[in-house]
C-alpha cells in the first residue's frame, strides 16, 4: 500500500509538471491500438482465423462490410461470410446505426445483429458474447474506426482487428473523426515498420 501511495504521489507531481509516466503512456496507447490490422475484412484468411483463435466475429457494418450508407454489402464480404459459415465460425453485426439499416443487412446476410450498440461502450458486445457463450479470447471485434470499434473491443477485453475504410466518407463530422484518428494511425504505421 505504501509503494502504491508513493507511486500515486509521484504521478501527481509528474502531471503537475506536464509529464505522463511511461506506464500511463503504454496504457493510453493500448486502449486505442488494435491487435491486428488488415486492409479489408475479407483479407482475413482461414490461416489468420486459426492463428488468432477466433470463434466469433463481431462485425461493424459501415465501411467494414459495405460502403458508408451503401445499400448492399460488398460481394467480397458476402463471399467471406460464406467461407466463415463453412468453417463453423460465427459472426454477428454490431453497429451503432439504426435498426432499419442494420436489420436489412443482417437479413440479407442471414446474420444476427445488434443495432444502436453505442460503441465504444461494451454493452452491445457483452450481450452477444453472453448469448453465444464464448470466452473473450475467442471473440474478435472487426471495424474501421478506432474510437468506436477498436476502443470498444479493447475496453471489453476482446481481440481487435482494424480494417481500412472501404470508401472515404464525406461530411464534416466524419472528416473530423478521421482527423482525430491520425495520431493513432501514425503509431500503428510506426509499429508495423519496427
Ligand atoms: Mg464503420
Amino acid at each position: 500500500m505504501r509503494s502504491l501511495l508513493c507511486g500515486a504521489e509521484r504521478n501527481r507531481k509528474q502531471r503537475k509538471n506536464g509529464n505522463i509516466n511511461e506506464l500511463e503512456k503504454v496504457l493510453i496507447w493500448k486502449a486505442f491500438l488494435p491487435d491486428y490490422f488488415f486492409d479489408r475484412v475479407w483479407d482475413i484468411t482461414e490461416e489468420d482465423i486459426s492463428a488468432i483463435g477466433v470463434k466469433l466475429f463481431l462485425l461493424d457494418l459501415d465501411n467494414t462490410l459495405s460502403e458508408h450508407n451503401g445499400k448492399v454489402p460488398c460481394v467480397e464480404a458476402v463471399e467471406w461470410l460464406q467461407k466463415l459459415n463453412g468453417l463453423g465460425v460465427d459472426a454477428v453485426i454490431v453497429s451503432n446505426n439504426t435498426a432499419s439499416r442494420v436489420k436489412a443487412f443482417a437479413d440479407l446476410l442471414n446474420l444476427s445483429y445488434v443495432c444502436k450498440a453505442h460503441k465504444p461502450f461494451p454493452g452491445g458486445f457483452k450481450a452477444v458474447i453472453r448469448r453465444f457463450g464464448y470466452s473473450c479470447a475467442e471473440v474478435a471485434v472487426v471495424g474501421d474506426q478506432i474510437y468506436t470499434d477498436v476502443l470498444g473491443g479493447n475496453l471489453s477485453k476482446l481481440k481487435t482487428i482494424l480494417v481500412r475504410p472501404i470508401k472515404p466518407e464525406s461530411g464534416l463530422f466524419l472528416w473530423l473523426k478521421r482527423l482525430l484518428e491520425e495520431p493513432v494511425l501514425h503509431k500503428i504505421k510506426t509499429m508495423r515498420r519496427e
